[in-house]
């Protein structure tokens, strides 16, 4: 079996409003072709452009190449191999950020083959199932009011979710602020519901640390991307100085960044997002890596329904995943472009039976938000 072509499709909405932190509004979909007739897909969540670009690039030399010129004729179970022949090859451009974040959208797409050939599912692929269901948490972007906060809790908790994640938006920017919301989300959504707040890199480790304890009493579960990515140190004192779980990683890429995350800032909950981590091969190394410190993974994932199903075959996959994060977004991109998206039902994701990662591309949706 030898791959034939790769298409990197930029996909986006009419209008982006670019000072939202909302990764719903555009995406890469990744489109690989095989001489057996069987095609994979699968997402990056970078900037599409820079993302497609890196795939489409002409051979500069041996370590700076286009990571399609890299793979086309090869055979797409040699997973490993192209994996750290597309690290290679861009490895003068790349090595981590957005060359990464395209080898992840391939990487996805190549285990979506191999499934579909080997008619199992994704998850059976990646070494086995450890659960068919996962909780998923509504991950939602903070409103700038407590009370439109409120209503969007009420109408979650409605829906079935037993976890729930405010952040971005005003968090951060109000210490008055961010203690009345968590109080009055809790108040909402009672006790046995796990809130979660990320902070989107906004505070400094002594400030992160003054938060926690004000937090500590509302019984919030974690505390995501208090600091910026690289204050490996700020982690460090801050998860030593809290009970609350400090979770980050959906910034990194590369398991060299998650062995600095976890042994340098041991941070407690480990967030990789599989369309920007290096896919599902690299991936699994980072849970393996998190699953000998004793942390749990939560898959970051804000994107379409394909990084959903990805997310749901990982976290279905490995021994240390139990929680994921689903985005309750109202883009119609985010919605609309899977046809058969991973079925949400109580609370929790269902691992799909279809053979890779079980999904089908809405050719309508493609077409309308093709740019
Ligand atoms: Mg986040």
């Amino acid at each position: 079996m030898k791959i034939t072509d790769v298409e990197a499709i930029y996909l986006r909405l009419p209008e982006i409003d670019a000072l939202r932190c909302d990764g719903t509004q555009d995406t890469l979909l990744i489109r690989i072709h095989t001489d057996a007739g069987i095609t994979g897909i699968g997402e990056v969540d970078s900037s599409p452009e820079v993302a497609k670009a890196i795939i489409e690039a002409s051979a500069s030399h041996l370590i700076s190449n286009g990571l399609k010129n890299i793979i086309i004729g090869e055979d797409p179970f040699d997973r490993e191999k192209l994996w750290n022949n597309m690290f290679h090859g861009s490895s003068y451009y790349g090595r981590q950020g957005a060359a990464i974040h395209a080898i992840s959208g391939i990487d996805m797409a190549l285990w979506d083959i191999v499934g579909k050939t080997a008619e199992r599912t994704t998850a059976q692929m990646l070494g086995g199932v450890y659960r068919n269901r996962v909780k998923a948490y509504a991950s939602l972007v903070m409103p700038e009011t407590i009370k439109d906060a409120c209503l969007l809790a009420e109408k979650f908790m409605d829906m079935g979710y037993k976890a729930i994640k405010f952040g971005w938006g005003p968090f951060g920017a109000d210490d008055y602020f961010d203690v009345e919301a968590v109080k009055a989300i809790r108040s909402v959504i009672g006790e046995r519901t796990e809130l979660m707040i990320d902070i989107g890199q906004r505070w400094d480790a002594k400030h992160a640390i003054k938060m926690a304890r004000r937090f500590e009493e509302y019984g919030v579960h974690w505390i995501e991307e208090p600091l910026a990515p690289d204050d490996l140190e700020g982690y460090a004192m801050l998860s030593a100085a809290t009970d609350i779980h400090i979770a980050a990683g959906e910034n990194e890429s590369g398991r060299k960044a998650f062995e600095r995350l976890i042994k340098e800032g041991r941070v407690d909950i480990i967030q990789p997002d599989l369309g920007r981590c290096g896919g599902l091969t690299e991936g699994k190394k980072i849970a393996d890596l998190a699953y000998a410190e004793h942390k749990m993974i939560v898959p970051h994932a804000f994107k379409t329904g394909i990084l959903v199903a990805a997310s749901t075959h990982f976290a279905a996959s490995i021994s240390n995943g139990f929680l994921m994060e689903y985005t309750v977004s109202d883009s119609p991109l985010a919605r609309t472009l899977v046809q058969n998206p991973v079925l949400f039902k109580d609370g929790y994701v269902h691992l799909p039976d279809r053979p890779g990662l079980g999904i089908e591309i809405d050719p309508d949706a493609e077409a309308r938000f093709r740019v």
